[in-house]
């Protein structure tokens, strides 16, 4: 077991990438925290992780509220003990032409990444420097923390800023043992994917299946959507990396769509 015990908060678990991670993390042993929106579906996923022998709750945290999130992991401090790891993963996207975009959208998606990520990167980094054992944080990024696509302004925007914050956490850390790296997956079939599919044949003036092939899936070596099993074992692997030689990184997950 990689992740015996050690406690891990997952933001936007009820859903997608994340409770993929979830349940991923709880089989390998973690005490794993499902904190999302709404309490409803956090419950409902963390019972369904204890259904499979998981250690698992749910927590209602709008990662962009500052007193529900610190409230949130202080809960989490209660129940299961310091925090070991933060997956950051919480996040919206939203499809419009810069000329189109509503200020009010683009705050919106700010505030869900970078703020969201601050804030539980702040309450989460005080347990892990209390603790004295350090920790991991996992940013949720994207190809688009690297690449340009039209019509995901804010999204690309926000996905650039997380590889900066988790440089500065890597290096105020480093001494306390704390780790902050991030993921940057390409296309997943998952609800926030399957929303905007219609939303840029719309714009775009395509079909939803040009919009797979032509756009989504168009420069990977070979067709395929990535899954949320393979950003799963990505977070795994910086989740049990145990020393500072792998910090300030990202790590593209894409069929080759992006390549360094
Ligand atoms: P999803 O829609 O399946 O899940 C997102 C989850 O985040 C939902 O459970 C939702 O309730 C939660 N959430 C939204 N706003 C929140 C808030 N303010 N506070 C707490 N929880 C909130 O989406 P997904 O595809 O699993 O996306 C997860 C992360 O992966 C996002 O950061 C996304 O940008 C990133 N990502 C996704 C893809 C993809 O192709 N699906 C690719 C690269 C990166």
């Amino acid at each position: 077991m990689r992740l015996k015990d050690k406690v891990a908060i997952i933001t936007g678990a009820a859903s997608g990438i994340g409770k993929k991670i979830a349940e991923t993390f709880a089989a390998e042993g973690a005490r794993v925290v499902i904190a999302d929106l709404n309490q409803d579906q956090a419950d409902a996923t963390a019972k369904e992780i204890i259904a499979q022998n998981g250690q698992a709750m749910g927590v209602k945290m709008d990662v962009t509220n500052e007193s529900e999130v610190d409230k949130g992991v202080e809960q989490v401090i209660k129940t299961f003990g310091d925090i070991d790891v933060l997956v950051s993963n919480a996040g919206i996207q939203i499809i419009d032409p810069v000329d189109k975009l509503s200020f009010a959208n683009w705050k919106k998606l700010l505030s869900i990444h970078l703020d969201g990520a601050f804030l539980t990167t702040r309450a989460c980094i005080r347990s892990m420097y209390a603790s004295g054992r350090g920790g991991s944080i996992i940013y949720m990024g994207s190809v688009h923390s690297k690449e340009a696509s039209p019509l995901k302004a804010p999204y690309v925007t926000a996905k650039h800023g997380l590889i900066g914050l988790a440089k500065v956490v890597a290096k105020e850390g480093a001494s306390r043992n704390v780790r902050a790296n991030v993921i940057c997956p390409g296309f997943v079939r998952t609800p926030l994917v399957d929303k905007q599919i219609p939303e840029q044949a719309k714009e775009l003036g395509i079909s939803e299946d040009d919009v797979i092939k032509k756009v989504m899936l168009k420069e990977t070596v070979d067709g395929e959507f990535t899954t949320t099993a393979d950003v799963a074992n990505v977070a795994l692997f910086f989740a049990s990396f145990d020393s500072n030689a792998l910090t300030g990184q990202s790590l593209v997950v894409s069929h080759g769509w992006f390549m360094q």
